[in-house]
């Protein structure tokens, strides 16, 4: 002998506590989870302003901030400060898990948020595409001193939110930062909140869903706590996170069958040789579950789970998690597949019709279709008829071409079939750039 079959692996097994996870979850008093993204444009103090929102929620310790206060004062530049508080809690890198939408987290009373997407990159759409597909709303900061905010909506802020609202957000709340740059000008503060209310319904948010909040990043007014700057007292409304707090409801999908897109599969930790982390898209799952792997349709067992790194038996949607599995050769696991159970998988599809919104031109051509990290080499088919962005109704049946800005239905063709379902955010992409976003439906 000598000579160990390695091809015969003892099977794992954890028995269930056979939970009634919903029962568990509702009587749990468990924060609510909820993701968002963070779209304007570049230097309206997006990093500025979410370091703020870490920094004084407790989610950076005072010693790394200290240092970095002395960092940016050491070359002139204070408020730079917060704004590095967001290039630090990526831990993540550390275990070996390769990350390219920096994810921060920070708490409040009654919610765990996770800020998804990279605020901080100047190329920002694609890293955004990936945020905001796992966003339930959007937090959209505009530079509210004079001219800035002019040459910002012109620039990134109109493109950014349609992109957003294209993806199936609903919510938007509007920072309408650097007030303190404007003597909080409440004059100011109108017309922006007019301009940017008129350009987002157009976009097709409903007004009941935008919420504009005068605040300032650097000073942090209104962002945690009310400013106190006598210039300001013209504003009663609510704080920044009372805003964020407020962003209800969250359609999680509890009671659907189970999915979750996989974004990361990790090996090699000593108590867990194998682990897969992603978000809840819908179900709820427990610690000793068979899950099946689409596309592979290999099964494997659930070890253990971590939901926003903190050991749990169960998980729900909306909440990021940790899947420690077992009984599965890794070979079989990839980063945007789907995890569901055995008795309800969700199914693998070659066609689809989507609602997109065309960044370029669009006619019958080839694509790329991404959902998450999962992308497929595809072909639009059909161009069925492009739309009013506010109502959705068909302005124009069977175009030759969508033109850059315009809202479309189009039906899609990929090379192979894929675990695809509806309601599911896409992209497309063609020749490294993304000619366009939307909603499966
Ligand atoms: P980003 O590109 O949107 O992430 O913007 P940054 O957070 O990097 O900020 C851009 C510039 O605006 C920096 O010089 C900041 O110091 C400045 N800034 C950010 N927030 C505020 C604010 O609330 N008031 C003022 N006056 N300046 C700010």
């Amino acid at each position: 002998g000598g000579i160990k079959d390695l091809s015969v692996e003892e099977k794992v097994t954890v028995k269930s506590k056979n939970l009634d996870v919903l029962a568990e979850y509702k009587k749990s008093n468990r924060k609510r989870s909820a993701n968002f993204v963070v779209i304007g444009h570049v230097d309206a103090g997006k990093s500025t302003l979410m370091g703020r929102l870490l920094a004084d929620q407790g989610a950076i310790d005072k010693r790394t901030l200290d240092k970095y206060r002395q960092e940016a004062e050491k070359i002139g530049k204070g408020s730079f400060a917060l704004a590095w508080v967001l290039d630090q809690g990526s831990e993540e890198r550390a275990r070996g898990v390769t990350i390219d939408i920096a994810t921060n987290k920070f708490e409040t009373e009654k919610t765990a948020f996770t800020i998804v997407d990279a605020p901080g990159h100047r190329d920002f759409v694609p890293n955004m595409i990936a945020g905001a597909s796992q966003a339930d709303f959007a937090v959209l900061v505009i530079d509210s001193s004079v001219g800035k905010f002019e040459s910002g909506l012109k620039g990134q802020t109109k493109e950014h939110a349609l992109l957003v609202r294209s993806m199936g957000t609903q919510k938007i709340v509007v920072a309408v930062n650097k007030m303190d740059a404007v003597q909080w000008d409440h004059g100011r503060f109108e017309e922006i909140e007019q301009q940017i209310s008129s350009f987002l319904t157009t976009a097709g948010f409903q007004e009941k869903n935008i919420a504009f909040v005068p605040c300032s990043g650097v000073l942090g007014d209104n962002i945690a706590r009310r400013s106190e700057d006598p210039h300001a007292a013209w504003y009663s409304g609510r704080t920044l996170i009372e805003e964020l707090e407020d962003s209800e409801p969250f359609t999680h999908a509890l009671e659907k069958p189970l999915r979750m897109t996989i974004s990361d599969v990790f090996r090699g930790g000593v108590q867990n040789p194998l682990s897969i982390s992603g978000r809840l898209d819908a179900g709820s799952l427990q610690v000793g579950d068979q899950i099946l792997t689409m596309p592979s349709g290999e099964t494997a067992m659930v070890r253990s789970i971590e939901v926003d790194s903190d050991p749990s038996d169960w998980a729900v949607a909306g909440q990021n998690v940790v899947l420690n599995i077992a009984n599965i050769d890794p070979i079989h696991l990839r980063s945007g597949d789907v995890v569901c159970r055995p008795s309800s998988p969700i199914p693998t599809i070659t066609t689809f019709t989507t609602k997109v919104l065309a960044f370029e031109h669009l006619m019958p051509m080839q694509v790329d279709v991404h959902r998450g990290r999962l992308h497929v080499p595809a072909r639009i088919s059909k161009l069925v008829a492009s739309l009013d962005k506010a109502s959705g109704a068909a302005i124009k049946k069977r175009p030759k071409i969508v033109a850059p800005g315009t809202v479309a239905r189009i039906v899609v063709e990929m090379d192979h079939a894929v675990p695809l379902e509806a309601p599911t955010r896409i992209v497309l992409r063609s020749g490294g750039s993304t000619v366009a976003a939307g909603l499966l439906e």
